[in-house]
């Protein structure tokens, strides 16, 4: 009964609502109420309108028009509408303002309507998921991705991920703890993120937030719903033959998204044929600071391409090349053989100029095979794209050939590989005329000879328009009128046109039809029926050419699965070519890597800014040898400006650039792999997040100590420089033991610093070593060597460098004579050699040199955490310690709980 009387009320209601409107506009809210966090785009005739909310919105975005639109006896609506063959133009402008579009076409021809036309939704475009061209940027992958955090009992801590790229089929998935979300975040840049509504403060207190966040229904994100979603996608009763069964919350993630995918698309997914597990172990761990401070896709200053790792390195010839070096790099290696693979192909490449020309000249002509095999296989592809398709597939046996018979098995072994495809070809080819129009209704795609039906067609709308032609001129020699014209027109159809001038001459015969300002048009039964005969030709060519297309996209589609192999190959030969060219170019060499943990870089460079330095200015090369069981810790001294900063980000991107399988800018090295790089570099401020500059830093610091093995790299660059100096100091010295005495993190590091105090360090411990960058003085000015040399700095040259920044003269005067007062009472505190204050100035009294010189090893803090004897204070304070994030508190937190472990002390 109850049900009974709740649908009748629903029904009331929906009578109020519609009651007045026109039959239009109720065909549209009932279905905008079906996509309400979406604009409709709703078709009608040659236009796109929008109306309401939908339509202030667009007008606004895309500074057209808003006007009214009658709505029955219902209030008048807000409209905006553009000419559909704006889409294109328009629809990148509201996607880039992260709003989702939702198309919806006629699905009937309006000439055949009874009542209203009938009209659907055909797709959702949304940031994370288009296949338009003007939407996606050719060189970088369109991820739609899904996270999921575990809640119960066996899962918390975890989380699952998966993402997809709609544009070309490639679906992914993998768990990883939850602390490292972020991080693959950052790796993966998704243009658009899913998340179970109830789980959104999770993302919130991601620090990486580029992508629009699209919440939904808690069902989504139910196992089985998930699990149900990606069986019926695959037709698989498991995901065993994946290699993700075990991945419960990654499953959960997975299916979100590809369920998400499948509304978007109305289903059509056939491209996506696999999912795959993204084996987190595999890569190089880069945290998020890290990707951002070695500046590999994205500049630091910018966020642009401008000056970054990928702009040097990207030779790549084909868009899927691109987006494939890209994936490398912000995904290195780390097993040797897979890197030794890389390495080979490069390395054959390289020794063979002749065969790398020949390579990448037919890689030239390969367009993106990748993203032409998903629109064919959701029926996108225009005729054009499958000329395009064609021509591609027509490359791959001149490169199977090419490679075939080479030396590298890396090489031979991905010619092998190819498919050739030969009868996609052949059927494209037959099909379809070499230049056919952009779009199918423009018609003439198809050759002569393809299809009888088609070319009888054909030859009756021809020789209709012949006879047209025909008559224009016979009729204008019966009726002495030369400026007879016989037009066409969309309302009218066939007419005669006769000027005013020879009104008197028109025929009996003729039946008016228009009047015009200047002229009338008339018509006359023979011209009507042959009009009928063409216009039934050429509707049937029109539907007949739809439907062969169809039916050709249709075979072609098939092979997708062959279509996506050889796109990879060849995305992976091009990544391969470009490589060999680069180092070929800038003179870089083959690495030696090794699973120890020794590195030996001879005459390094930095890949960037050796390309970027002004001309005429050389680039002074260095070399660094770390070993944790020799020199585990540089310690690198040198002024402001002298090259510390290079040094340290030109390690990294070697060791980097190594475990992609590249060579590197060096005379020579041998590089033991790294796990992770750490890097810790200048204040980068993340103040919109509410933390300061220190915190920050801080939280770096943290994550480093925290998560740093023995096969780490850590580059530490004036760590302590966002406090004052004596905490900095004090904190830059208490992180180098740490590093030097907790064999659990005991990793290969550069640690740069304008804090001269810390060579100190190197008489302490046996594994740290004092170097620094050579300067000159001459006439109280510092000319800047850029050469790493062992040994401390004595001084740090600020004051130098400031004058040659331009300071004015009396700052720089009064600066030096501050300096004098503060280095003689330094002398002071050192030659008191008690340690206390020897009075006067506060400052000078403490003198940082003083204050570390002051420090006992036995005192070192850290025994507060590794053995020694239980201190119940201690070990209460560890353990509250233990419970703090610092990554999810706010500065406000985080003092109100420094206040409360201090009561603990005085307690
Ligand atoms: P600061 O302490 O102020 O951060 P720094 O010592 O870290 O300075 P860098 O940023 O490494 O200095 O280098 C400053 C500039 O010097 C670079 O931008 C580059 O133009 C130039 N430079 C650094 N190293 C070299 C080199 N090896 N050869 C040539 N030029 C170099």
């Amino acid at each position: 009964m109850a049900s009974r009387s709740s649908t009748s009320k629903a029904s009331a209601q929906k009578k109020a609502r519609n009651k007045g409107k026109t039959p239009l506009m109720r065909q549209y809210y009932k279905i905008k109420a079906r996509h309400p966090n979406a604009v409709l785009l709703f078709r009608m005739g040659d236009f796109y309108e929008t109306f309401d909310e939908d339509a202030e919105r667009v007008s606004r975005l895309l500074g057209i028009t808003l006007t009214t639109r009658n709505n029955g006896k219902s209030d008048d609506v807000p409209l905006a509408g553009f000419p559909h063959h704006a889409l294109d133009s328009h629809l990148p402008k509201l996607i880039q303002a992260g709003l989702r579009v939702a198309i919806c076409e006629q699905l009937e021809d309006a000439k055949y309507a009874k009542k209203v036309v009938k009209r659907d939704v055909v797709e959702v475009v949304t940031p994370g998921v288009s296949f338009h061209d003007q939407l996606l940027t050719p060189k970088r992958a369109n991820y739609l991705a899904a996270v999921c955090w575990g809640t119960d009992r066996t899962t918390k801590g975890q989380a699952g991920i998966a993402f997809i790229d709609a544009s070309t089929g490639e679906f992914s998935v993998t768990e990883v703890p939850a602390g490292r979300v972020e991080e693959l975040m950052q790796t993966i840049a998704p243009a658009e993120l899913l998340v179970d509504k109830q789980q959104r403060d999770h993302v919130q207190a991601l620090g990486y937030q580029e992508y629009v966040l699209t919440p939904q229904e808690d069902w989504v994100f139910g196992y089985d719903f998930a699990y149900e979603t990606l069986l019926r996608h695959f037709e698989t009763h498991s995901l065993k033959g994946f290699g993700v069964e075990d991945l419960h919350l990654g499953l959960i993630a997975a299916g979100a998204a590809l369920y998400y995918l499948g509304e978007t698309q109305k289903g059509k997914l056939p491209h996506i044929r696999r999912i795959q597990r993204y084996q987190s172990d595999a890569f190089m761990v880069l945290d998020p600071q890290t990707k951002r401070n070695l500046e590999l896709v994205a500049s630091m200053q910018h966020g642009g391409q401008e000056g970054t790792l990928v702009q040097i390195l990207d030779e790549t010839l084909t868009a899927m090349g691109g987006r494939m070096l890209r994936k490398w790099l912000v995904r290195p290696l780390r097993t040797i053989s897979t890197i030794e693979k890389r390495l080979d192909a490069v390395e054959a490449l390289h020794a063979s100029p002749r065969l790398r020309d020949h390579l990448r000249e037919e890689l030239g002509e390969v367009g993106d095979l990748e993203r032409l095999a998903a629109k064919v296989a959701t029926g996108r592809a225009t005729p054009r794209d499958m000329i395009h398709l064609k021509l591609t597939l027509k490359q791959v046996p001149k490169v199977k050939t090419l490679l075939k018979d080479d030396d590298c098995d890396t090489l031979r072994s991905l010619s092998d590989k190819l498919t050739l495809c030969a009868d996609v070809v052949d059927r494209i080819e037959k099909a379809l005329v070499d230049e056919p129009p952009a779009k199918i209704t423009e018609g003439g795609l198809f050759r002569d000879g393809y299809n009888d039906e088609l070319d009888e067609l054909r030859e009756v709308a021809a020789s209709g328009k012949d006879w047209v032609a025909n008559m224009q001129q016979q009729e204008a020699e019966r009726t002495d009128i030369p400026s007879l014209k016989v037009g066409f027109n969309k309302v009218f159809g066939y007419y005669i046109e006769i000027t005013n001038t020879h009104k008197d001459k028109v025929p009996e015969d003729y039946i008016r039809k228009q009047t015009l300002v200047n002229s009338e048009r008339y018509i006359t039964p023979e011209l009507k029926e042959y009009e009928e005969k063409i216009l039934t030709a050429e509707e049937k060519i029109a539907s007949l050419e739809q439907q062969l297309f169809d039916e050709l996209r249709m075979a072609v589609g098939e092979h997708v699965t062959d279509m996506q192999l050889n796109a990879s190959l060849l995305a992976m030969l091009d990544c391969f070519a470009s490589l060999a060219y680069v180092a070929e170019r800038h003179d870089y060499v083959r690495p030696e890597v090794h699973e120890g943990t020794e590195l030996v870089i001879e005459d390094g460079r930095h890949p960037v800014v050796e390309q970027t330095l002004p001309a005429g200015e050389p680039f002074i090369p260095n070399s660094v040898h770390l070993d944790p069981d020799e020199e585990q810790i540089l310690v690198i001294t040198g002024p402001n400006m002298a090259g510390k900063s290079v040094v340290l980000r030109q390690t990294g991107l070697t060791v980097l650039l190594a475990q992609v399988g590249s060579f590197v800018p060096a005379k020579q090295a041998r590089i033991g792999l790294a796990d992770r790089i750490f890097t810790r570099v200048g204040a980068s401020d993340n103040l919109a997040a509410g933390e300061s500059t220190f915190l920050v830093e801080m939280n770096e610091a943290a994550n480093i100590l925290n998560n740093a093995t023995p096969q780490s790299l850590i580059l530490l660059d004036e760590v302590g420089r966002g406090t004052s100096t004596f905490d900095g100091l004090s904190i830059a010295w208490s992180l180098i033991e740490y590093l030097h005495e907790t064999p659990r993190v005991a990793a290969r590091t550069l640690f740069a610093t304008h804090y001269h105090e810390l060579n100190d360090l190197a008489s302490r411990y046996p594994r740290v070593r004092n170097y620094r960058i050579q300067v000159q003085e001459h006439e109280g000015k510092v000319i800047f060597l850029r050469k790493l040399i062992p040994g401390g700095a004595d001084h740090s040259y600020g004051i130098e460098v400031a004058k040659m920044a331009g300071l004015p003269e009396p700052v720089i005067q009064r600066a030096r004579s501050i300096l004098r007062q503060l280095e003689s009472q330094h002398l002071v505190v050192e030659h008191a050699g008690d340690g206390e204050p020897s009075g006067g100035d506060g400052i000078a009294a403490k003198s940082a040199q003083a204050a570390v010189s002051q420090l006992d090893d036995a005192d070192f803090q850290m025994s507060l955490f590794q053995g020694g004897k239980p201190d119940p204070v201690a070990e209460e304070l560890k353990a509250a310690l233990d419970g703090i994030d610092p990554n999810r508190m706010t500065p406000i937190e985080a003092l109100m709980k420094l206040a409360e472990l201090k009561q603990l002390l005085e307690d």
